[in-house]
């Protein structure tokens, strides 16, 4: 019988298998924790010990399907977001720690308004819901609802509110609509949308392009399409104290700005960076008093 193979050499197996990507070991280290349902210091702890064969075996297939561009959230079925762990499954966009500053960006705002009152606060194109439900869990005051056009992402984000005890509403439909349906003014909108230009889909690595939905990554116009019409139709839903609250892509910082400028004249409009330096926010605000 063959020697047992222990963590460390697990490791350097994948780590050499997984070359050509720049996070091979924190990959390795992620499927060797939910192979083995040890913490991340655990795994340290044993990295001599061996792994059982069972475990071994199934390890070195998710490798295999990791190298073929599956996505490693989709084998573990869950990424963390905001110190919590969501289920993400191929109906939805794996949430990016850039999202994270967004939900910071908006925390601080909610705050800074100090509003007597609680606030209607709605997520557009929710995905697994990590915007939405963040937003409830850290802002007990807001009422969330979160918005998908896509009834398959909006289960996930049920399942995903019900596991973390997050009260937000979801209602599915495009953009705006299930706002103007439910015929309410709204204090902030958070969203984000659809922003890659159809033009770089060849440029993005195959565990984006082929297994993230298409729908949640790409928008017509240069990517700007739904920003386009988030501008033209929120004038007439927002309230006049509150902010919107947008990701976008680098690049398309002065053409979301352009915008929401022209749809909101009497409003300060600002681009924001992400912790990379790329621009990735923009924030359409009252003006100062
Ligand atoms: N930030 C994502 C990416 O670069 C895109 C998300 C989006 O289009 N909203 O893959």
């Amino acid at each position: 019988m063959a020697e047992s193979v222990n963590v460390y050499e697990a490791l350097n197996w994948a780590s050499s298998f997984l070359s050509d990507r720049s996070d091979a070991r924190q990959i390795a280290m992620r499927l060797l924790q939910y192979e083995t349902g040890w913490s991340q210091a655990t795994l340290m702890a044993e990295m001599r010990s061996p792994l059982l064969e069972s475990a071994w075996q199934s390890f070195q297939a998710n490798i295999q399907e990791v190298a073929s561009g599956r996505p490693v959230q989709h084998i573990t079925g869950e990424e963390s977001f905001f110190g919590r762990t969501f289920h993400v499954n191929e109906h939805v966009l794996i949430p990016r720690p850039e999202t994270e500053e967004l939900v910071q960006g908006v925390i601080e705002r909610v705050q800074a308004m100090g509003a007597k009152r609680p606030l209607d606060m709605v997520d557009i194109g929710t995905g697994s819901g990590v915007i939405a439900i963040t937003l409830a869990l850290e802002l007990s005051q807001c009422n969330v609802t979160g918005t998908d056009l896509s009834q398959s992402a909006l289960h996930v984000a049920k399942h995903n509110a019900r596991q973390l005890d997050a009260t937000v509403s979801f209602r599915q439909g495009d953009l705006l609509t299930p706002i103007k349906e439910s015929g309410h003014f709204v204090d902030v909108v958070v969203s984000n949308p659809p922003y890659i230009p159809f033009a770089e889909r060849d440029d993005l690595a195959v565990h984006v392009k082929d297994h993230e939905p298409n729908q949640a990554l790409f928008a017509e116009e240069d990517g700007l399409r739904c920003y386009r019409q988030l501008a033209e139709g929120l004038p007439e839903l927002l309230n006049r104290t509150g902010f919107i609250a947008l990701e976008i892509g680098d690049g398309q910082g002065k053409q979301v700005q352009s915008l929401f400028q022209k749809a909101f004249p009497d409003r300060t409009v600002n681009i924001e960076n992400d912790l990379n330096g790329r621009e990735r926010m923009v924030f359409v605000e009252p003006l100062s008093q």
